[in-house]
């Protein structure tokens, strides 16, 4: 696509945390490719491998600094951040919002795309005379469970997969916040009242999400638009090798990818517990173990004794970062045990992987029940409200060895292939929206 929007910038303002600039920076690479010249903004601590990973002079980052003194500038993310600084972050970033205007005023962009936990930036956006609108980096089955119960807190959610036990409900955050404080709902609802746009751009597809598109839409009385999936395409660095090796010593998806995302610390018994449990699963695996930032645990203190040299060369332990996308689309990993984190489910389906869902806070409880609903995983079930490595080494061995999983494999290879086919008419047609928007 060529022409006029060629003219047209675009800023995209998304919250601190990887998970989020991560489909932000999918979407500007996208926009670029479509003749628009958009400016990317976030702390320098995250633009850090966003810069060095995405070359393209058409995509600008811009680096936003915070206000704050008292927060060290390492911990301007919420990678890696130490949970009991998240408070803090936030607080900084609410007041750093002169500095936010200061850049709306330099770049004079067409359209400010923004995140959904900062409505000042539309408000400042409408000040400034600039239209704006909100996507939305997760999936529509989170969205419209918060929406809903922040307008209609007293009703049922009418869609069965996604009504929980109290323990679940208590085990998400999101949810808790929503529920217990008004605060919450009317930040939450600002962020789809303040923009400009008729419409809500989401990182989804109907191709998966429709009834839960469809049902936001209603809620929040605009047009919600998916994007596709917002899922960035794997590529091969040196780096690599050590995992690409390993993998390929490996028979076709015997293996199962293992991780709790970018925010999520496992605590020194719940890694016990997914250790234990991948031993007695007796599969192979590659598993990610994160430790905050200046709080560094020993691995080894950290993992039971002897668990290592028993699970020899079937287990790749990995401290602090591993390639996920490039490990999924290997052909030996066969599934995916996940804390469900918005974009390992679309990186997932894209992969074609089935997940074994272990979700852990946030929006990961929806996320996962979505994933049970479209038939492409099981839930490891909870003792109370803890997950034990008996229930870790049984969904496993079900999926995996019983082979309880051949149906899920079949629909997930299915769903890949017709997502795939639709994200880009998606696309397509969220463009022609933001064309719209930029004409006013
Ligand atoms: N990720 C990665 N390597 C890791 C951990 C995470 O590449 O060791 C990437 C992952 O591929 C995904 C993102 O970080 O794109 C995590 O986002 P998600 O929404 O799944 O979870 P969150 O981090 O927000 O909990």
């Amino acid at each position: 696509m060529s022409g006029k929007q060629e003219n047209y910038k675009i800023l995209m303002f998304p919250w601190l945390a990887h998970g989020h600039i991560s489909p932000f920076t999918e979407l500007a690479k996208r926009l670029v490719h479509r003749n628009f010249h958009v400016f990317l903004c976030s702390t320098p601590v995250n633009l850090e491998s966003f810069r060095k990973s995405t070359f393209d002079p058409s995509l600008e980052f811009v680096d936003f600094h915070l206000s704050s003194t008292e927060l060290p500038k390492k911990y301007h993310t919420t990678k890696n951040l130490p949970t009991h600084l998240m408070p803090t972050l936030k607080a900084a970033f609410d007041e750093s919002k002169e500095n936010f205007r200061n850049i709306l005023k330099t770049i004079k962009p067409d359209i400010l795309i923004y995140d959904f936990l900062q409505p000042w930036a539309p408000q400042v956006a409408s000040e400034e005379g600039i239209n704006s609108v909100v996507l939305l980096p997760c999936g529509a089955a989170c969205f419209s469970f918060v929406a809903h119960y922040s307008i209609h807190p007293e009703m049922e959610f009418p869609f069965e997969p996604l009504r929980f036990p109290e323990t679940d409900l208590e085990n998400s955050e999101i949810i808790h916040a929503i529920i217990n404080s008004n605060e919450s709902k009317e930040r939450f609802l600002k962020c789809f009242e303040m923009s400009s746009a008729s419409f809500i751009l989401i990182n989804s597809s109907n191709q998966i999400e429709a009834t839960y598109i469809n049902y936001l839409s209603e809620l929040v009385n605009k047009e919600v638009v998916p994007v596709g999936f917002l899922v960035q395409e794997p590529v091969k660095t040196p780096d690599d090798s050590v995992f690409l090796n390993w993998l390929s010593e490996k028979t076709t998806k015997s293996v199962v990818f293992v991780s709790f995302g970018s925010e999520y610390f496992l605590t020194k018994k719940e890694i016990e517990e997914v250790a234990l449990g991948l031993e007695i699963s007796g599969v192979s695996f590659i598993w990610v173990v994160r430790f905050p930032v200046g709080e560094k645990m020993n691995l080894d203190e950290a993992l039971p004794q002897g668990f290592r040299k028993r699970v020899g060369d079937r287990g790749m332990i990995v401290e602090g970062w591993a390639p996920q996308a490039k490990i999924l689309s290997h052909s030996s990993v066969g599934w995916f045990l996940s804390h469900c984190g918005w974009n390992s489910i679309l990186e997932a389906i894209t992969c074609r992987v089935p997940v074994i869902t272990i979700p852990v806070q946030l929006d990961q409880p929806m996320n996962s029940r979505l994933v049970t609903e479209l038939g492409i995983g099981i839930e490891v079930r909870r003792d109370g409200r803890r997950y034990t490595r008996g229930q870790i080494a049984r969904a496993i061995k079900k999926v995996l060895v019983e082979e309880d999983g051949k149906e899920m494999e079949k629909n997930v290879d299915k769903l890949s292939s017709e997502v795939r086919g639709n994200c880009e008419f998606e696309m397509n047609a969220a463009v022609k929206r933001l064309v719209e928007l930029a004409q006013g």
